[in-house]
Formats: structure tokens, C-alpha cells, sequence
């Protein structure tokens, strides 16, 4: 059961966002700012992401009739311009995601407030709008990026974990809609093998790996729920895993009783069932 379900539009059973956080190359240049250029591996890895995984998941999107959410770092966005613009011209939502994938906790408050407007600058510029969500990296959202995110009008942060559902963060600057991930749903643990980053894991089998999101989401449609993975494009757009994800994904689609959207609608939504959210506060975690 959950302590703070929420009715779902359409008389819908469950709900369902897929997250694609495009990172690309900018993991290891920021791991690595010295050489990172020079590794030419941990770069190729990346840009596989937006160069040829996205372009295969806007292709099932596109023939599924779905739109969904992206997150991508602004730098990966002045990087890769068409993967933007394909991106949008499919009808999905694009979520801020750090300048360069810096963690938030990595260096000063000032420094992380520069380098958040300049990715903010980079959406403006690039989509026309102002993004209506956050993701930080490695979820490393602390008081200060919160603080921002209100400040600059955002709807949703999806960083933190405190339910299973969409529920109201509370902070001194005002509130938020916390659309939480948890690890459970991430493909990183199963997927990435990071030697640079200090990743050393074994790689899952795809069928595994996927294992793992469907039974997170048969969970969350057992209770009315909802389910968001928080995918990575040079991770599980490999051909092995979304062919096992997209073949899964048609059976689900084709029972018709899941409410899958881009982020910004799962938050409005919430946001309209405000009272029924349950409330975290941040001066509850200090
Ligand atoms: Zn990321």
C-alpha cells in the first residue's frame, strides 16, 4: 500500500515517466578535467549516448506515440545540438542537469549557483523555454541547490527519496514537487562498468537488468503507483538492452492502464493534488 496514493488521470491504473539523463562525455572531462580529453575510450563510451542510442529510444518513442523526459548537462547540450533539437522536435521535455555534471557537493555554493545559470542560460537559449525540472548529478542535491531551484521558478526537483510517489518538498525558500528515483530503478548499478570514475562492477545480463525496472514497475502498478526509471543513454540504449526494454515496454503499453508522461505532467498533476501530497521538509533532514 501507499500512505499518500494519488488518483491517476483517465481513471488510470499506475504511472510511469522513463528518465533519460544524457550525460554523455562530460563524466569522464569532469572526473578527469586534466587528461580526461586524452581517454579516448571513456569518451567514445559517452558519445555513443547522444550520437547513437538517442536517436534509437526517439525511434520507439516515436513509433510508440509516447513523449518523455530527458536530462541533459548544459555542456552536453552546446556539445551535441542535433540531439537537442531531435529531442524536441519529438515533443519531449528536457530537464536541467548540472553545467558539466560537477556534484553539487564537489566545490562552493557560489561556484555551483555560476555554473547552474550557465546551464540555465544554455536551455533558454537552445529550447526556448526555461526547464520546468531538475535532476542533480548522482542525486547530490544539497539546501543551496534546492534554495535555487525555487528561485528560479522550477516545478519538480527528481533528486531525492523520500516516498515512493510525487510528494511536496519544503524548503525555507518556498517548495517544490520531489519526483523521487531510487537506486533500484537506475540502470548504473547493473549497466556501467567505469574504471576512470571508479566503477568496477560486473555487467548484468540485459535480460537481468531489466528484470530489475519490471518488477519495480509490477510493484508500483500493484498499488496504484508510480515508476521512474533514471536511464542512461550510453547504458541501457545499448542494442542488446533496449531491444529487451522496448519488446517489454509494447506488452505494457498494449494493456492500457498506465498514464506514461513526460515529467513536467506527472508534476502539474501533482501540483493539482497538492493536498494529498505527502510533506517533506528540509529542516526535517538537518
Ligand atoms: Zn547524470
Amino acid at each position: 500500500m501507499l500512505l499518500h496514493p494519488l488518483p491517476w488521470p483517465d481513471g488510470k491504473t499506475v504511472a510511469a515517466s522513463i528518465t533519460f539523463d544524457i550525460d554523455a562525455d562530460s563524466l569522464i572531462r569532469n572526473a578527469r578535467p586534466e587528461d580526461g580529453h586524452l581517454r579516448l575510450a571513456p569518451v567514445s563510451m559517452g558519445r555513443y549516448g547522444p550520437t547513437v542510442a538517442v536517436p534509437r529510444i526517439l525511434d520507439t518513442y516515436r513509433r510508440f506515440g509516447i513523449t518523455q523526459t530527458f536530462f541533459m548537462p548544459g555542456w552536453v547540450m552546446e556539445t551535441y545540438p542535433q540531439t537537442v533539437e531531435a529531442i524536441l522536435e519529438g515533443g519531449h521535455e528536457i530537464g536541467h542537469h548540472s553545467w558539466r555534471h560537477e556534484d553539487p557537493m564537489g566545490h562552493s555554493d557560489e561556484h555551483e549557483a555560476e555554473l547552474f545559470g550557465r546551464a540555465l542560460e544554455v536551455h533558454v537559449r537552445m529550447t526556448g523555454q526555461k526547464p520546468r525540472g531538475y535532476r542533480a548529478p548522482v542525486y547530490n542535491a544539497t539546501p543551496g541547490v534546492i534554495g535555487r531551484l525555487i528561485a528560479a521558478g522550477f516545478l519538480y526537483d527528481s533528486s531525492l527519496m523520500a516516498d515512493d510517489i510525487p510528494y511536496l518538498l519544503q524548503a525555507p525558500e518556498g517548495e517544490l514537487i520531489e519526483i523521487p528515483p531510487h537506486w533500484g530503478a537506475d540502470d548504473w548499478p547493473p549497466f556501467a562498468h567505469f574504471e576512470e570514475i571508479g566503477y568496477l562492477m560486473p555487467v548484468r545480463a540485459p535480460s537481468d537488468g531489466i528484470r530489475a525496472f519490471v518488477e519495480e514497475f509490477e510493484a508500483a502498478r500493484a498499488v496504484g503507483g508510480f515508476w521512474m526509471p533514471v536511464l542512461h543513454p550510453f547504458l541501457t540504449g545499448r542494442l542488446a538492452r533496449w531491444a529487451a526494454m522496448e519488446a517489454w515496454l509494447e506488452t505494457v503499453l498494449a494493456r492500457g492502464d498506465v498514464w506514461i508522461a513526460p515529467m513536467e505532467d506527472i508534476a502539474r498533476h501533482a501540483q493539482a493534488h497538492r493536498g494529498l501530497l505527502r510533506v517533506d521538509s528540509l529542516e526535517g533532514s538537518a
